[in-house]
């Protein structure tokens, strides 16, 4: 059992927030939506801890499209970065702020940038491309994120000081912004030969969890006394994370999207 602690860890972690949020708002939405991803997140990682091959993109394609497509475009919620300024400004708890506070501020705490790795539907998309293991080392551009989260703000700001910010112009911002976030992702991926540079450089999340993952409770250990510093683990991380290093100012060590395949690459199991 002790292989599955992660996976039940975070199923109940789920499940303790879908009914505390269903008993306190009354909503049905809540118990479903986060049962829903809880279910998806345990039953994902228990697979990829029974060693199923695609588990993670599993997960990924569950959560993913489902709030994409269920959650974006069907419900019309805007989940991206613009979503949560605006439902944050306008002082609702609306399906944005509660997502952000739970995948990407305070739950990284707890499970670092699982989310980067389980649930992003951008990375869903990116990580389809060839490109599995970045080619060359990272580019000095990672500054391109204050940018973008700068401009985020900025426009969700101007929308609301202009009267314009509301469930409709939000949906048109969440088409609009995912349609660019894709265009601009596989353009990056294939220019660096690296699936995972958009969020490298550019995605505007990273500045809430990178930091916040720096905490991380749940993180890749490496057992130095069995390491044979072969660096193969180095090789095949997408994120370019030193993490056969536990310290946690290991190169890149805000990096990690917890994607496992350092250690499935690991010939002598000392990743943990
Ligand atoms: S860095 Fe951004 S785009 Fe990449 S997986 Fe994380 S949230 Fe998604
Ligand atoms: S390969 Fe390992 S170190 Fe690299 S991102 Fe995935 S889990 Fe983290
Ligand atoms: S793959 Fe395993 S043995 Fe090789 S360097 Fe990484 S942790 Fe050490």
């Amino acid at each position: 059992m002790k292989k599955y602690k992660s996976a039940i860890i975070l199923f109940l972690v789920f499940e303790v927030i879908a009914i505390s949020l269903w008993l306190t708002s009354g909503s049905l939405f809540y118990l479903l939506n986060f049962s829903y991803i809880g279910c998806s997140l345990g039953i994902g990682l228990a697979l990829s801890a029974a060693g199923w091959k695609y588990a993670r993109e599993l997960i990924q394609f569950c959560v993913g499209a489902y709030m994409l497509v269920f959650l974006g475009l069907i419900c019309r919620e805007n989940m991206q970065i613009e979503g949560f300024w605006y439902y944050l400004f306008s002082g609702v708890l609306g399906a944005g702020v509660l997502h952000y506070a739970i995948a990407k501020i305070f739950g990284p705490l707890l499970f670092g940038r699982g989310w980067c790795g389980f649930c992003c539907w951008t990375a869903m998309i990116l990580d389809l491309l060839p490109y599995k293991q970045p080619s060359g080392p990272r580019k000095h551009i990672g500054w391109i994120r204050y940018v973008m989260f700068g401009l985020s703000l900025a426009l969700v700001v101007l929308l609301m000081y202009l009267g314009k910010a509301n469930k409709t112009s939000m949906f048109y911002l969440f088409v609009a912004g995912n349609l660019l976030y894709y265009a601009v992702g596989i353009i990056l991926a294939i220019a660096f030969k690296d699936n995972r540079a958009f969020c490298k450089y550019i995605c505007p999340i990273t500045v809430f969890l990178k930091p916040m993952s720096y905490f991380s409770w749940l993180r890749i250990h490496c057992d130095e006394e069995k390491c044979i510093h072969c660096d193969r683990c180095l090789k095949v991380c997408p994120m370019d994370v030193e993490v056969n290093n536990n310290s946690r100012q290991r190169k890149n060590a805000t990096e990690c999207i917890l994607c496992q395949k350092c250690k499935k690459a690991c010939p002598v199991k000392a990743l943990k």
